[in-house]
C-alpha cells in the first residue's frame, strides 16, 4: 500500500520548503491535509506529484507549490476571514482552514462544490464553508475579507473582489490571457487605493461567469455550442470585463494593442464623459509604459499646438490665441482633457525632449489660427518670407473669420481664387521644414492645413463625399507626417469619432456614399500595425447641440433600437452583468462571423436630434470589419465642459487659461 504520510512529508520538504517557503505554519498546514482525499480514486497514487491533477468537469487541482505560493503571499493570520474563488476539489480551502479563522470557498460547478463540502466534512474541518456560486462577484454578504485567493485566471481583476478586501487586505489572482498569466498580489492600502505587484508566471484554468448546476443543466450559457447561442449570449461569452475607469488597472486590458504603431480610439458621440475618461486612461498607459509619444486628435492643429507647448515644457508662443474657442468648445475644453494634459506634462518632466509625448490636432477647421501661426513663425525667422506669405494669404483675409463664405464665393465664380497662393506658400514652408527643424515642422503643418482648408471650404458646397474625403485625407496625411517626423519607432494614439476611425468600407459611408476615412486610410497604409477601437453605449445623457453653432444641451440618449449592435451589447450586459467590457470580434471565429452581418449602429456627433433619431443618427455597419475591438459602456453621462483643478508646478491658467 502507498504510504501517503511519507509521500506528503517528502512533498512538503521538496516542493514547498525546498522552493523557499519556510513559514512553519504553512508547512504544518500542508502536512495536515491529506491531498490524496482530494483527487479521483484512480489518481490517488499521483496525489503528491509536483503537478496539477484533474478533478472532473475539466478542472484541475493546483500544483502544491503554487497553492503554497499564493497562501504565502496572502499572509494569512490565525484570525483572518479568507475567501477562495474556485474551490474545485476543496484542497486549497482545506489548507487555508488550518491557517485562517474562517474560510469561504466559492465554486461555480455545483457538483464540485458538493464533493468538496463532503470531503471537508469527512476531515472534520469546521471553519470552512463551500458555496456553489459565481465567485466573480465575491461574497458580498460575508465581506470584507482579510485575504482573497482566486484559483482561476482572469484578464482583469474583478472589481467586486477588490472592493471586498479590508483595508490592508491582500488579493492574490492570476491575471492574463490563455497562454500565461502573472500571479498578482493586490494590497488594498487605503479606502480608495490598491497597490499591486507580480509574483510569478503561472498557468491556470479560466475564471468563467455564471454557475453550472449539478445535473449538468446550465444556468449560464457557457457550455452550449456557439450556434445555439443568441448574439448577446455570444458577446457575453467573449467579452473582456473592464474595471471602473478610475481603477488604476482599467487600461491594462488594452496592453494587447501596445505593439501597434497606431492605436485609434473612437467614440459614438462627441459629448460622452466615459469615452473621454476611458480614452484618457488608455492614452496615459500607452504613453507611460509602451512608448507612444504622439497623441493626435480630431482637433484643430493650431489650438492643439498651444497645449502641446505647455505639456512639453516650452514657453507659450507670443501672440498665440486662446485655444479651442470655436464651436463645439466642450470637445476639448473639458476637465478630462485638462487632466490628461496635466498628466502628460508630469510624465514629460523627466524625459528628454525627443522622448516627450506631444498633443497634436489633425483637423482643418481653424484656418485663421494656422495663418496666424505661419506668419508669426516667419516674422521671427525670415521677415522677407513673411512679407511674401502675408501677400499670399491676403487673398483669404476678407474671409478669414467666415471661411464658409469664401467657399460660397469661390463656387459662384467657379474657381479657386486663392488656391495657387496657398499651395505655393505650403510648398515653401515644407521645403523650409526639410532644412530646419523644431518650429519649422509646426509651421509647415500649418501651411499644409491652410492649403487643405482652402480646398475644403471651396468644395464644401458641392457637399458630401468630396469634402469629407479631403478632410480625412488631410488627417491621415498629418498623422503620417507626425509618425515620419518622430522616426521609425514613433507610435501614435489617435482620438476621433467612430465615423472617422471605423473602417469606412464596412459602413454605409464607404459602401453607399463613396466616403473614406482616417481608419480606412491608416489600414491601407500601415496594415496590421493599426488597431481601430470603437466605443458604444445603450443610453444615458450626452452633451450636444440641436443646430450647428448652437448652445450645448444635456440631452437624453434614447435607449438603442432593437435592430442595432448597441442593443445586442446591451442585452449582453443584462446576460453577464458587466456594464463595461471590451469586445474583440477576431478573438473567436463564431463571434466574428455573427458580427459580420450588417446591422444598425448609432452615430451622434456634436448635434443630436432624438426626434429624428433613426434617420439622423443610425446607419448600417458591419462591426467585425469596421473595428478591431469595441468598448462598451452600457449607460453613459454627458461630458461637462470647462473647469480644472490647479496643479503644482504649472501656471494656474494651464492648460486653458493661456
Ligand atoms: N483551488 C482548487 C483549484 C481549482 S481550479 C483546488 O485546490 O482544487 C479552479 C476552479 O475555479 C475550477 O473548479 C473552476 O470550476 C472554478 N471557477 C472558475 N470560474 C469560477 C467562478 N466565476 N466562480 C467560482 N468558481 C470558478
Amino acid at each position: 500500500m502507498t504510504d501517503f504520510a511519507q509521500l506528503r512529508e517528502a512533498m512538503v520538504a521538496r516542493q514547498i520548503a525546498g522552493r523557499g517557503i519556510t513559514d512553519p505554519a504553512i508547512l504544518e498546514a500542508f502536512q495536515a491535509v491529506p491531498r490524496e482525499s482530494f483527487v479521483p480514486e484512480g489518481l490517488r497514487e499521483f496525489a503528491y506529484r509536483d503537478s496539477p491533477l484533474p478533478i472532473g468537469e475539466g478542472q484541475t487541482i493546483s500544483q502544491p507549490h503554487i497553492v503554497a505560493s499564493m497562501i504565502e503571499a496572502a499572509e494569512i493570520g490565525p484570525e483572518d476571514r479568507v475567501l477562495e474563488v474556485g474551490a474545485g476539489s476543496g484542497y486549497a480551502a482545506a489548507v487555508l482552514s488550518h491557517l485562517a479563522g474562517d474560510v469561504f470557498a466559492v465554486e461555480r460547478h455545483a457538483g464540485l462544490a458538493r464533493e468538496a463540502r463532503e470531503r471537508l466534512a469527512a476531515l472534520g474541518i469546521g471553519n470552512c464553508a463551500v458555496i456553489a456560486g459565481d465567485g466573480m462577484a465575491g461574497m458580498p454578504d460575508e465581506a470584507p475579507f482579510d485575504a482573497i485567493l482566486v484559483a482561476a485566471r482572469s484578464e482583469t481583476v474583478p472589481d467586486a473582489l477588490r472592493q471586498q478586501l479590508k483595508v490592508g487586505g491582500r488579493l492574490i489572482i492570476p491575471v492574463g490571457g490563455e497562454d500565461v498569466q502573472q500571479l498578482r498580489c493586490i494590497v488594498r492600502s487605503g479606502e480608495h487605493r490598491w497597490d499591486s505587484h507580480d509574483l510569478a508566471a503561472v498557468r491556470f484554468v479560466p475564471l468563467l461567469p455564471g454557475t453550472v448546476a449539478e445535473d449538468g443543466g446550465r444556468t449560464a450559457s457557457n457550455h452550449k455550442p456557439a450556434r445555439d447561442l443568441t448574439l448577446p449570449q455570444l458577446i457575453a461569452r467573449h467579452r473582456v470585463p473592464l474595471p471602473p475607469i478610475e481603477d488604476p488597472a482599467f487600461a491594462d486590458v488594452f496592453d494587447r494593442f501596445a505593439d501597434k504603431r497606431v492605436v485609434m480610439l473612437g467614440e459614438c458621440s462627441h459629448g460622452t464623459r466615459e469615452f473621454y475618461e476611458a480614452r484618457a486612461a488608455i492614452t496615459r498607459r500607452l504613453v507611460e509604459h509602451h512608448g507612444f509619444t504622439i497623441v493626435a486628435a480630431e482637433a484643430d492643429w493650431p489650438d492643439a499646438a498651444v497645449l502641446d507647448r505647455a505639456i512639453r515644457h516650452r514657453p507659450p508662443r507670443h501672440g498665440a490665441e486662446r485655444p479651442f474657442r470655436r464651436f463645439p468648445t466642450w470637445m476639448w475644453r473639458n476637465p478630462v482633457i485638462a487632466q490628461l494634459m496635466h498628466d502628460l506634462h508630469a510624465i514629460n518632466r523627466d524625459r528628454a525632449p525627443d522622448r516627450m509625448a506631444g498633443f497634436f490636432g489633425l483637423d482643418i477647421y481653424n484656418m485663421s489660427g494656422s495663418i496666424e501661426a505661419v506668419l508669426a513663425f516667419l516674422d521671427e525667422t525670415d521677415p522677407a518670407a513673411a512679407a511674401v506669405a502675408r501677400e499670399r494669404y491676403g487673398c483669404l483675409t476678407p474671409w478669414q473669420s467666415d471661411p464658409a463664405t469664401y467657399g460660397r464665393m469661390a463656387l459662384n465664380r467657379g474657381y479657386g481664387e486663392c488656391e495657387d497662393a496657398v499651395i505655393a506658400q505650403c510648398r515653401d514652408l515644407l521645403e523650409a521644414a526639410l532644412e530646419r527643424d523644431g518650429e519649422a515642422f509646426g509651421a509647415a503643418m500649418n501651411g499644409r492645413l491652410v492649403a487643405s482648408a482652402e480646398r475644403y471650404y471651396r468644395i464644401m458646397y458641392y457637399g458630401g463625399a468630396e469634402s469629407w474625403n479631403l478632410r480625412d485625407e488631410h488627417m491621415a496625411d498629418t498623422l503620417g507626417h507626425l509618425l515620419e517626423h518622430g522616426g521609425p519607432s514613433a507610435k501614435a494614439v489617435v482620438w476621433a469619432h467612430n465615423s472617422h476611425i471605423g473602417d469606412a468600407r464596412a459602413t454605409d459611408m464607404g459602401a453607399v456614399r463613396g466616403e473614406h476615412n482616417i481608419g480606412q486610410l491608416a489600414r491601407e497604409r500601415w496594415g496590421d500595425d493599426v488597431a481601430l477601437i470603437g466605443f458604444g453605449t445603450h443610453t444615458g445623457t450626452v452633451s450636444a447641440a440641436t443646430d450647428w453653432d448652437g448652445d450645448r444641451e444635456v440631452k437624453r440618449v434614447i435607449p438603442s433600437r432593437p435592430d442595432s449592435y448597441e442593443r445586442q451589447c446591451h442585452e449582453a450586459t443584462l446576460e453577464c452583468g458587466n456594464e463595461r467590457f471590451l469586445l474583440v470580434p477576431g478573438a473567436d471565429e463564431a463571434l466574428r462571423a455573427r458580427l459580420s452581418h450588417p446591422m444598425l449602429e448609432r452615430f451622434i456627433g456634436v448635434i443630436y436630434r432624438p426626434q429624428t433619431e433613426r434617420w439622423s443618427h443610425y446607419s448600417d455597419a458591419v462591426l467585425s470589419r469596421q473595428f478591431d475591438a469595441y468598448v462598451w459602456f452600457d449607460e453613459t453621462r454627458a461630458l461637462e465642459p470647462g473647469g480644472h483643478e490647479p496643479h503644482e508646478g504649472v501656471a494656474d491658467t494651464f492648460p486653458f487659461g493661456v
